[in-house]
């Protein structure tokens, strides 16, 4: 049935669940302690055993992962792979712990692995490469510092694991039942990896694509260790235009339900990323502003846990501006500002 302007979805998201159960697909969901709610992680029934991401280090998120398993009749101990779909702690948290009881393999795309086996030490790398941006955007010494402390107590939520099966980009994981192609799609994270079963046109996308919130191109450390601030946006809005490419029918995300017209949603964000765009342009052609100033316009005061995410909004659009040739940067003292060109 065709409804004018109204997007009626070819399935609903329970038809898309009940299917890819069908396939062997199982989502787990798994709680955090984060705002985002609970993670999914996806037992996949096929030889070997395997679990897409794992949930954070928590005894919580261990027992609900160990009683949903049960409820598929599964163990830890039984698990034989652990996939990672990227290096955020909500989704790996419990690795260390799982491969440990099972033995299982943990596999994750290369350009993550000496990231996840030296996990701590990134971290605190990362903070001091976010820490130095926010202060050179003009963001306040005490929220920095807060921000630092903040992240310091959410770290005992990760925790670091020996890879043993690196992935490489295009390369296929074959089971028994299915292969899976293994899609590097770079944007949310560095390391954001997406598995795509062309058989069945299921793609495990993770935070890559998520129905009820625009995952944010967070502005992370490059993971050669270079310290040049990544164009997350502009590297993430590529990989969603080959992500759009793909005929999927089922996209399986890390958090929330399934998505089934991916095309649809993929130009929303488009077209909301264009939107935020002119807006912080109308707002650097009235006068030079930093990113923080730009972002107190468009968000007013922040909570401090959400100062580097609007820095990431707002340097992630800039960009965007700056690639049309439309802002340019202005080192003002110690700070940046961003300026429209004439
Ligand atoms: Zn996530």
């Amino acid at each position: 049935m065709l409804l004018a302007g109204i997007r009626v979805p070819r399935v609903t998201p329970d038809e898309a669940l009940e299917t890819a159960r069908e396939a062997g697909i199982h989502r787990l969901q798994i709680p955090t302690p984060f705002a985002v709610g609970r993670v999914n992680c996806y037992l996949i029934e096929d030889d070997p055993l395997t679990l897409v991401d794992t949930g954070p280090n928590s005894g919580k998120s261990l027992d609900e992962l160990e009683h949903q398993l049960a409820d598929l009749g599964r163990s830890i101990a039984d698990l034989q792979l652990v996939i990672l779909t990227h290096q955020h702690i909500d989704h790996l948290g419990l690795v260390e712990i799982i491969a440990d009881r099972s033995g299982a393999d943990v596999a994750a795309i290369d350009v993550v692995v000496p990231f996840v086996e030296n996990l701590g030490e990134d971290i605190e790398a990362d903070d001091r490469f976010a820490a130095s941006l926010m202060l050179r955007h003009g963001i306040p010494e005490d929220v920095v510092v807060a921000l630092r402390s903040v992240s310091r107590s959410f770290r005992a939520w990760g925790a670091k694991a020996n890879v043993t099966r690196p992935l490489h980009d295009g390369e296929a994981l074959t089971f028994r039942d299915r292969s899976l192609e293994v899609q590097h799609r770079p944007g949310h994270s560095p390391s954001d990896t997406v598995f795509w079963d062309d058989d069945r046109k299921i793609l495990i996308c993770a935070d890559h694509l998520i129905a009820h919130i625009s995952s944010n191109p967070l502005i992370s450390r490059p993971l050669d260790g270079s310290d040049e601030r990544p164009h997350a946006l502009m590297i993430y809005i590529e990989s969603l235009r080959r992500t759009r490419e793909l005929p999927a029918e089922i996209l399986l995300p890390g958090h929330g339900e399934p998505i089934t017209d991916h095309r649809a949603l993929i130009d929303e964000r488009f077209a909301l990323h264009e939107r935020r765009a002119e807006k912080i342009y109308a707002l650097v052609a009235e006068r030079p502003r930093s990113a923080y100033e730009i972002a107190q316009e468009l968000w007013g005061n922040v909570a401090v846990t959400q100062a580097f995410l609007t820095l990431s909004e707002v340097l992630g659009h800039v960009d965007l501006l700056a690639a049309d040739g439309r802002v340019r940067e202005h080192a003002d003292g110690d700070v940046i500002r961003f300026e429209a060109v004439e």
